[in-house]
């Protein structure tokens, strides 16, 4: 098998480097992100999917943990990356980390912009955010009416034979049917879902497909698994290529 073509670019948050690495071989028009940095079994799942079937895999690292951080004079401030994709997701994220400030806000703004030209997402695109949990934490569960993600949520399935951290968020209801027909874990976004500044508002907005492939910490052939089953669907469903 044709191993992928990794190139690396720099991008400064302040005094802070965050490495995006970009993996691409040819196939499948699909883009496959993996915004927080200790999510590392996302990255390899997402690699055997670009052995595979091609694509693009883009990958943040800067050895921070899961949030990203700005450093300005040697003072670290932190924020979520996958709240940073609308200003009202960024304010509140490094509100919550409590490192708001006007400097450290236009910083980690620009970040988001140089990140997004990078990503070049469009209306025609196909982007799956892979991430990974840790048990007790986020699961399908949280997506219940009246749980942290309910308000986000129009309709949820959940399979009690299945491990509740691997599940699906997906934002069409066609999606939605065809995982939950095969036993998945999956919750569909509803439509007028709180900004929280995350990667499928961003998408939402712009018109793309976007899906969220969550496994927990270390389970990789699950996941592995997982994004087979959405490739096939996406295919089956005509979802794989939406230019032709
Ligand atoms: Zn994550």
């Amino acid at each position: 098998m044709q191993s992928p073509l990794k190139t690396t670019q720099t991008i400064y948050l302040g005094e802070e480097k965050v490495w995006i690495d970009i993996y691409e071989r040819v196939g499948a028009d699909i883009t496959l992100l993996n915004l927080h940095d200790n999510e590392n079994t996302a990255v390899e799942a997402g690699l055997v999917f670009i052995e595979k079937y091609g694509g693009r895999l883009i990958e943040l690292r800067h050895g921070r943990g899961r949030e990203v951080v700005v450093r300005v004079d040697g003072v670290l401030q932190r924020f979520d990356p996958n709240r940073m994709f609308s200003d009202v997701g960024l304010r509140k994220s490094l509100e919550y980390f409590q490192n708001y400030n006007d400097e450290v806000f236009s910083i980690a703004a620009a970040f988001r912009d140089s990140v997004l030209n990078l990503f070049a997402i469009h209306e025609e695109s196909v982007v799956i955010a892979i991430h990974n949990n840790t048990p007790g934490k986020l699961s399908i569960n949280d997506f219940r009416a009246g749980e942290w993600y309910g308000e986000d949520t129009r309709k949820v399935f959940i399979n009690p034979h299945q491990d509740p951290d691997n599940f699906y968020v997906v934002a069409q209801h066609s999606l939605y049917g065809a995982l939950a027909e095969r036993g998945y874990n999956v919750a569909l976004r509803a439509q007028n879902s709180p900004d929280r500044g995350m990667l499928m508002d961003y998408c939402v907005y712009l018109g793309a497909l976007n899906i969220t492939v969550e496994t927990e910490h270390g389970k990789r052939v699950e996941q592995e698994e997982m994004l087979d089953v959405l490739w096939e669907i996406l295919k089956e469903i005509g979802l794989d290529n939406p230019i032709k």
